[in-house]
């Protein structure tokens, strides 16, 4: 079956429009019964039941509990283009991030395609990568594998704002636990503080962000530190994030802070312990040619105020792991006004407004619509390539 782009591109917002009811009925069920990372288990159901109905082969509960791999068409006849789909909620705020459209654009988007994978080969993905926010879904499933046969990645979040995308940091989540000895506070002489090593580290820690280089950050609490004012605490511990727009840089501002809680718990007569306790997040790779791309599909559907990619790392996410392997395109759609946050409640009712349905079809559209793209124009998609290659190769010199 022969197919021309100018059809497959009818074909894509034709079928966009006739499922977009039905994936909005899904949006609203996760806004409806938002759950944290981890814990998607009606999320992943419905998700997955719905891709099943759809024609797509399912992998439930494939690498986490929460996970899953919808497949359509066959790998070996054509490239293969995944859309990863995130449905973690937070904490207070439900979807405040708007991961229910996420994972709707990436659902829709998929579906659209398969006209297109009927007549081109190929085949399409919707990778479901739970727990963006806490346990970094993204790296489990690329480091299982998911993604080594993939030829592009593509997704959308909502926000505030359009955007072809930003840079992000790598994030170190690093734990530094003390231990010192109990004692009675009269008779303090008998223990060795947990807390005063814990605070000396602490206040050594802040004098280092002095010799930070540009967009480096350290940010951290403490965790622990005692329980009753006449009880000299035998345990403390300080929780951190390092981050940096490279992991070398992340990792020796770590190792930095680590000699300073050594140096803290000796001084206490106090041991410490440094564990690692989240999901360590790389740096992102852009994709200009993604970019590009997706830039001129959001114009024609008349989508304004589009920011170009941003080069300056700001927040981190688990998508970096995805672009150190494929190229890989995380765009931004505008649901509401600037005066509206990222993790509000006021960003998760957006996601079921009238402004996060036309997301939805949007988001899914444009997708689709880059996905055809690189289906039809093989030097296209190898120009996609030949960038994240390049960009790849200069990371590891860094
Ligand atoms: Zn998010
Ligand atoms: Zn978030």
């Amino acid at each position: 079956m022969t197919q021309t782009q100018a059809e497959s591109r009818e074909l894509i917002k034709k079928t966009v429009q006739e499922n977009a009811a039905g994936v909005q009925a899904i949006v609203q069920a996760l806004y409806d019964k938002p759950e944290i990372g981890g814990e998607e288990h009606y999320a992943h159901e419905i998700m997955t039941a719905w891709l099943e109905e759809n024609g797509f082969e399912v992998a439930r509960h494939l690498v986490m509990p929460t996970a899953y791999l919808a497949a359509y068409g066959d790998p070996n006849s054509g490239p293969v283009i995944a859309f990863p789909a995130e449905y973690d909620a937070l904490p207070e705020v439900g979807h405040g991030c708007g991961h229910n459209l996420f994972g709707g654009i990436s659902m829709l988007a998929a579906k659209a395609m398969q006209a297109v994978v009927d007549a081109l080969g190929g085949q399409v993905l919707v990778v479901g990568t739970p727990a963006e926010e806490n346990f970094g879904g993204k790296i489990k499933m690329t480091e299982a594998g998911i993604f080594d046969k993939v030829d592009a990645a593509l997704m959308i979040h909502a926000g505030n704002k359009n955007g072809l995308g930003s840079a992000s940091l790598a994030l170190n989540p690093v734990r530094f636990e003390f231990y010192g000895k109990n004692a009675h506070g009269c008779k303090a002489y008998e223990g060795a503080s947990a807390l005063d090593a814990a605070v000396l580290a602490f206040t050594s820690i802040n004098f280092q962000r002095q010799f930070l280089k540009r967009d480096c950050y350290i940010h951290g609490v403490i965790s622990q530190g005692g329980t009753a004012a006449n009880v000299i605490p035998a345990y403390a511990s300080l929780d951190y994030y390092f981050r940096a727009p490279k992991m070398a840089t992340a990792l020796a501002m770590t190792a930095d802070a680590a000699k300073r809680a050594e140096a803290a718990a000796e001084a206490c007569g106090c041991r410490v312990k440094e564990t690692v306790y989240e999901c360590p997040y790389g740096e992102t790779l852009l994709n200009e040619k993604l970019a590009e791309l997706l830039a001129a599909e959001y114009a024609e559907l008349g989508l304004t105020e589009v920011e170009a990619l941003d080069f300056v790392p700001r927040g981190s996410t688990d998508v970096g792991a995805v672009s150190y392997v494929c190229p890989t395109i995380q765009a931004y759609i505008k649901i509401a006004g600037e005066e509206v946050v990222g993790h509000s409640k006021e960003m998760a009712e957006a996601t079921v407004s009238p402004a996060g349905h036309k997301a939805l079809e949007d988001g899914a559209t444009a997708l689709a619509l880059v996905a055809a793209k690189l289906l039809h124009e093989p030097e296209v998609m190898q120009a996609c390539r030949a960038e994240f290659e390049e960009k790849k190769a200069l990371a590891a010199q860094a």
